[in-house]
């Protein structure tokens, strides 16, 4: 993992009630924070609030899933970067692969939200992945690079963290080999380079308890963004404790 302290986060999705967040919080309060591993929680904008204090306690940080790029105003339906602030975030997800197919969101628009997240003091995980399509086609790089190309201009000290999540390991059970994960984060780390930014690169992509520490022991990977397996305190705990 490298010099950097390695990050687990944890993407609820749009998963989790009031109650699951309680039991969460109550089954894996129990274990004590390891030192050398940072562990993050994205939950849905409902828990934010509810879940912060004793998250900051238990010493794992606080992001949401996504933020719109305007401060406040007639914007009905959205939640701005102060908000996040407010609520004790610390991160936010941009450019999820679900916001990008789904919703339909752009780099033009992901750009504004980076810029957006940065100006109030939020560390954006940006995430970055080829469709399958694309990487049998032979244009991973070019499309990782387009997705990376938002950096272009950005302040050079922003805090930033990169998630490269390939499309086709996203929520399907298949995660991408030793060697694809070490082959595309080196091309991920010469492009950051490229644009003045040594950040961390996580790997995203059916990550669980099974396959952590293979994933985790590659070089150029420097944490998880984990979706399904964070939902249980149990499974979250066991891949942090593979990162250790
Ligand atoms: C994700 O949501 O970023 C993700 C990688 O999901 P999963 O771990 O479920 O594949």
């Amino acid at each position: 993992t490298g010099s950097k302290r390695c990050l687990i986060a944890g993407n609820w999705k749009m998963n989790g009630l009031l109650q699951e967040a309680r039991d969460f919080i109550a089954a894996f309060g129990s274990n004590p924070a390891p030192e050398s591993v940072e562990i993050a929680l994205m939950p849905p904008f409902t828990l934010l609030h509810p879940m912060s204090a004793q998250l900051a306690e238990m010493q794992i940080e606080l992001g949401a899933q996504n933020v719109y790029y305007e401060d406040k105003g007639a914007f009905t339906g959205s939640i701005c970067p102060l908000m996040l602030r407010d609520a004790g975030c610390h991160y936010v997800i941009l450019g999820h692969s679900e916001r990008r197919s789904i919703i339909g969101e752009s780099n033009a628009q992901i750009r504004s939200k980076l810029n957006a997240s940065w100006l109030h003091g939020l560390e954006p995980i940006l995430c970055i992945g080829e469709t399958l399509e694309q990487r049998e086609r032979g244009i991973t790089n070019m499309v990782l690079a387009e997705q990376l190309a938002v950096l272009k201009g950005a302040p050079k000290n922003a805090p930033l963290t990169i998630a490269y999540e390939p499309v086709w390991a996203i929520g399907t059970g298949v995660t991408a080999t030793k060697e694809q994960v070490t082959e595309t984060h080196a091309f991920v780390h010469e492009e950051l380079t490229r644009l003045g930014h040594d950040c961390r690169v996580l790997y995203g992509g059916s990550v669980n308890p099974g396959n952590a520490e293979e994933l985790l022991s590659c070089p150029g990977v420097e944490g998880a963004l984990v979706g399904g397996a964070s939902l249980k305190a149990d499974s979250f705990m066991q891949i942090v404790k593979a990162a250790i």
